[in-house]
């Protein structure tokens, strides 16, 4: 069964002495808490992205789009790394990453 936004909101929220609230520091948060109210673990550019199209009410073309200069996201609204430095790589660590890369796959 799924959780309220209400339940959602009590489980990563502290309530101090004075009545006030405050969010719990992510580490205080279980796992199997965070996967209750909907935080997988996925990559942290994927994240970027759903919120990205979050700030654009959905939209891809005005995520793509988007002129914040200012904004920290920007360069990574697409859900790549431009600014990742790129490694040139030889030959044999081409196929060596290759070869892991398709042990991997063959495990799943
Ligand atoms: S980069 Fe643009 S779309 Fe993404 S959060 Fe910032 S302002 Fe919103």
């Amino acid at each position: 069964m799924s959780l309220s936004s209400l339940e959602r909101h009590a489980l990563v929220t502290r309530r101090n002495p004075d009545g006030s609230t405050e969010g719990l520091r992510p580490d205080e948060v279980s796992r199997e808490t965070w996967e209750r109210i909907g935080h997988a673990a996925e990559p942290v550019l994927a994240v970027i992205r759903a919120k990205c199209l979050d700030c654009c009410g959905g939209s891809p073309s005005e995520v793509a789009r988007c002129t914040a200069a200012d904004c920290r996201l920007l360069p990574y609204r697409m859900g790549s790394n431009p600014l990742r430095e790129r490694v040139a790589l030889s030959d044999d660590e081409r196929r060596r990453r290759s070869d892991r890369m398709r042990a991997l796959h063959a495990r799943s």
